[in-house]
Parts: C-alpha cells; sequence; structure tokens
C-alpha cells in the first residue's frame, strides 16, 4: 500500500508539498478550511524573485523554485510571464549601492546587468526623468497572477497526481497518525503537515506562541490596466528589505540616508515593488507591520507613503486605484528563511517563508520531502 499524507492549508506551501510528496507515490490529501484559498498565496504580487535571496543561503532554492512554477504552469496552461526585474536607482548612494552589489553578484546571477537610464526608458516609458540615474537589471524574475494561479493549481494535481482536495473543510484538531475535521470526521495518514500559514497559532498556540515567528502585515494596492508592458520594477529602499543586499558594504550609510529623507516610508517598513498582471494592472505595494495582532484598520496614509516612493521614481500620478486589501504572513524572527518542526512522531510544520513564499516554496517542499 502506498505511504499516505495529510496537509492542512491549500496556499502555496500546502501546493508545493501535495506535488512533492504525490511525486514520491504517497497518497496526498489537502483539507483547505476555505472555498477557495484565500490566505497570503492569493494576496501577494505573484513574484518569484530570485534576486532578493541570498548567494550563500536560499538563491538556489529560489532558481528551483522558478523552474517548477514554469513546468507547472506550461503543464496546466497558467498565465506567467518571464518579465525581469529592474531596481531603479535614484542618487550616488544608491548607485554604488548598485555597483557594489553588481561586482559581488554578477558571476552568481548570470545575465545581472546595469542599465543606464535611457536603457531604463526604452523598457519603461514613464520613469521619472528628473530622478531615475540607472537601473539594474535582472533576467530571472517572473510573474504569476497569484490570486488565479493559486486556485487552479488544485485541479492539475487532483488530474495529473491523483491529489484529493477537501475544500470548505476546516481541521480542528490533529492528533498522532490523523487530523479531525469540522464535521468530527478523522482521516488517518503516515504523516500530517501543517501548512496552515499565518493561522497555525490557532491550532497550536502553544507552539506557536513558543516559536521565533511573528506576523507580519502588509497594505496592497491594484491600478486599473495599463497600456505600457514593463518589467518588475523595485526602488532603492528594497536594499534594507532582501538578504541579497547584505554584500553591500555601503548598507550602513543608505539605511542612515534613507532615516531622514524617507522617514514615512521607513517608520512603515515601505518598500516599493510593482508587478503587472495579464491584465495590464499594476500590483503595487508594499508596507510592513510585525506583531501577533493586527488592527483591523487599513491606514490610507500608509497607501499614500507607498504612493509617493512610486511617484518619484515614476511619473504616474495619473495612475487610478481599482483595489486596495492587506495580507498577512509569518515571518521568522532568528534569520532562518523557514519554519520546519516536527511536533510528534507523525506531525510536522511547515511554514515561515516570510515574504519569499511563492519564491520559494516548490523548492522548499522538494528538499524536504527527499529528506523525510
Ligand atoms: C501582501 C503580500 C505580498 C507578498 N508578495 C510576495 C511575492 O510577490 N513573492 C513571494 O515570493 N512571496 C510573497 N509574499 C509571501 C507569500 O505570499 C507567503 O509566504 C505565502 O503565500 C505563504 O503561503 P502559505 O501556504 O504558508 O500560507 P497561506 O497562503 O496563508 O495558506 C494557508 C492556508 O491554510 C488554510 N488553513 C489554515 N488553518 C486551517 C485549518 N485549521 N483547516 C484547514 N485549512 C486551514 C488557510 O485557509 C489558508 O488557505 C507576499 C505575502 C503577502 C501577504
Amino acid at each position: 500500500m502506498n505511504k499516505s499524507v495529510n496537509i492542512i492549508g491549500a496556499g502555496i506551501l500546502g501546493l508545493a508539498f501535495a506535488r512533492a510528496f504525490a511525486k514520491k507515490g504517497y497518497s496526498v490529501s489537502v483539507f483547505e478550511r476555505t472555498p477557495k484559498a484565500s490566505g497570503s498565496s492569493i494576496r501577494n504580487f505573484g513574484m518569484i524573485w530570485p534576486i532578493g535571496q541570498h548567494k550563500d543561503q536560499t538563491l538556489q532554492r529560489a532558481l528551483r523554485t522558478r523552474e517548477i512554477w514554469k513546468e507547472v504552469c506550461d503543464d496546466a496552461k497558467i498565465w506567467y510571464k518571464e518579465s525581469g526585474s529592474l531596481q531603479l536607482l535614484t542618487n550616488p548612494i544608491e548607485i554604488s549601492l548598485g555597483q557594489e552589489f553588481y561586482d559581488e553578484e554578477k558571476y552568481a546571477r548570470p545575465g545581472l546587468d546595469f542599465l543606464t537610464w535611457r536603457q531604463v526608458e526604452s523598457l519603461v516609458p514613464f520613469i521619472n526623468k528628473q530622478t531615475v540615474r540607472g537601473a539594474l537589471f535582472s533576467p530571472t524574475e517572473m510573474i504569476v497572477e497569484a490570486r488565479s494561479a493559486i486556485r487552479e493549481i488544485p485541479e492539475y494535481l487532483e488530474k495529473t497526481m491523483g491529489v484529493k482536495f477537501h475544500f470548505n473543510t476546516l481541521i480542528k484538531s490533529v492528533e498522532e497518525g490523523s487530523v479531525t475535521t469540522h464535521l468530527g470526521k478523522k482521516h488517518s495518514a503516515d504523516l500530517t503537515i501543517l501548512a496552515s500559514g499565518y493561522e497555525t497559532q490557532l491550532l497550536f498556540p502553544e507552539i506557536f506562541n513558543q516559536a521565533p515567528v511573528t506576523i507580519s502585515s502588509l497594505n496592497m494596492l491594484r491600478s486599473y490596466p495599463i497600456s505600457d508592458l514593463i518589467p518588475s520594477i523595485c526602488g532603492g529602499l528594497s536594499f534594507l528589505h532582501y538578504p541579497s543586499y547584505s554584500v553591500c558594504k555601503t548598507l550602513n550609510e543608505y539605511e542612515t540616508y534613507c532615516n531622514s529623507e524617507f522617514p514615512n516610508q521607513i517608520k512603515h517598513g515601505i518598500h516599493l515593488l510593482i508587478s503587472q498582471s495579464p491584465l495590464g494592472e499594476l500590483t503595487i505595494g508594499d508596507s510592513h507591520d510585525y506583531g501577533n495582532h493586527h488592527d483591523p484598520f487599513q491606514m490610507s496614509s500608509v497607501d499614500q507613503f507607498i504612493l509617493d516612493y512610486m511617484n518619484k521614481l515614476l511619473n504616474l500620478e495619473y495612475l487610478g486605484i481599482a483595489q486596495r486589501w492587506t495580507g498577512q504572513y509569518l515571518k521568522m524572527t532568528n534569520g532562518k528563511s523557514e519554519w520546519f518542526e516536527q511536533i510528534d512522531s507523525t506531525t510536522y510544520i511547515a511554514n515561515g517563508p516570510g515574504g519569499a513564499g511563492m519564491t520559494l516554496s516548490w523548492g522548499m517542499a522538494e528538499e524536504y520531502v527527499s529528506k523525510l
């Protein structure tokens, strides 16, 4: 008989573990409390973002994840775009940070390039020519339309690998060797993987409260469509956000500069990311508010700080905002890139890729399943 696994959560991590176990011949059941995934995995930019991953830590996992995304999307006929990314640089400190990053990383990241503002303008016609001096270009970034892709993948896994999905099914408790649904039905399996995102605190509050994790809450916006097709974009503030940039020597100097130049953006953990949907809409963000409790009141001033920063780099004042939302994810506080922990003889927590779940999950699941 095949070995079996129960997976709680149909976000990207639950899907990634479902695929990895199915490939190893397991009989896989996924339980998702909502009618269709509605957690972090459908609220993000859909960015697969290897440029943010440290070359000695998770870059290879990100590149493997990108490969699997392409394979899954090609097989399941899901839209994706190999957009590449542009980091817009506006002043001498950012230019020298970009140069330091390029010098350190050019061999680990084939295709990494330094563009002049004229080259940037040919890719993004609406750059602010008063401020943008150049950009770092990377070819490895890719986008999916998360809100549809994550909801289409279950059907693909069901059809091609026999994964069984139970939507509208809340797991109320986890026992050694089984899970119990809200209807009191017990499902036994050799293994259980808890990929329940930031809601893990509801099932295992005692473990959650001891774990080196916090919850990040983010403000996000989406514009009406624009006609120009652009690569994915980030700005100088992203130097302060991703582990990959820790190789830059003048990072501390830049942080001091940003504290005085962009106090509101720094206070709310804002850096600029923009991805473009298949319809041409721009997904724009984001801010970061950390803690285990978040008030439900989305601050429009924080949205405005994101847009103010965007307007320093791009001439998009006319842009109409069609949607606003918040998203939450679990973030490690000990510097690790994930939380994978055995909590009894059959149950494992798989969580914590933070702001890089779309970038790391397929690869992470493959690595852990091959060890189990
Ligand atoms: C605004 C935002 C932007 C982001 N942008 C990016 C990006 O562009 N690129 C990137 O790489 N990463 C990004 N991230 C991070 C990424 O989205 C997350 O790391 C990832 O989605 C986490 O996936 P998950 O499967 O752990 O959680 P989730 O997607 O939240 O899935 C957990 C699922 O478990 C279900 N569940 C919980 N408890 C139970 C239960 N008891 N019974 C049944 N089901 C249960 C929930 O309903 C949910 O569907 C972003 C995150 C946010 C919030």
